[in-house]
């Protein structure tokens, strides 16, 4: 049983797992391979001059296994609620979690089949996104969205940040505390 399924390796996707691999949540980590940020050449990213979109997704994934999320690349084929929390079905594999974080990018119909509430996107090229609350929860208890699939701007600076964002707010829920994590430069 992992504690947190991340269905979406993007930079949503993979920005959460970061974080919550990095704070010791058991976490797994989904790509179907089908990351609209394979196709970019970004030059507005805070802090990098320039880099491709495939760089930038294979490095996001790389450093989320450097702090222990388990990568597993299939699509994931449906999700099921069980007594204990969800059933994530691949074509090779079934794996349990406790939480469940979508980070699907422009496919909402995943989360649509799980129950997950969806409305029009705003978005350029959106079509749909999850209805999420300033947290980062779906209407599906221990459902969480996060990036294009939550609605937020079509950026990887926003993306990214919201899957943090989500990240964080999860591991404060679980936890029962606010959750930092600040490493310190000399120590
Ligand atoms: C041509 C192009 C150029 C762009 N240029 C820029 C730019 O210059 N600057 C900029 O900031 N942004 C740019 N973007 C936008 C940027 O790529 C996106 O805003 C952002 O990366 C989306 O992140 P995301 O994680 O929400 O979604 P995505 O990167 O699309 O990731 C979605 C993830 O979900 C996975 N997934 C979906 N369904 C399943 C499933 N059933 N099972 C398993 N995995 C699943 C996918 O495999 C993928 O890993 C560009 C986009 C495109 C298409």
């Amino acid at each position: 049983m992992y504690e947190i399924a991340i269905i979406g390796a993007g930079p949503a996707g993979a920005s959460a797992a970061i974080f919550t691999a990095k704070a010791g949540k058991s976490t797994v980590l989904f790509d179907g391979g089908t990351s609209a940020t394979k196709r970019a050449l970004l030059k507005n990213h805070y802090g990098v001059t320039e880099i491709t979109g495939p760089d930038l997704v294979e490095t996001g994934k790389k450093q989320a296994a450097q702090f222990g999320a388990e990568l597993v690349d299939e699509k994931v084929e449906s999700i099921e609620k069980t007594e204990n929390g969800f059933t994530i079905k691949t074509e090779q594999g079934s794996y349990e979690s406790k939480y469940v974080i979508l980070a699907t990018g422009m496919i909402a119909s995943l989360g649509e089949a799980l129950g997950v509430k969806a409305k029009p996107a705003t978005e350029p090229r959106v079509k749909t996104v999850f209805a999420v609350d300033a947290q980062g929860k779906t209407n599906v208890p221990n459902v969480w969205a996060c990036g294009t699939v939550a609605g937020v701007s079509m950026h990887t600076i926003i993306t990214a940040g919201d899957g943090a964002k989500v990240a964080v707010n999860l591991i404060s829920e679980i936890d029962g505390k606010r959750w930092v994590d600040h490493d310190v430069l000399g120590k």
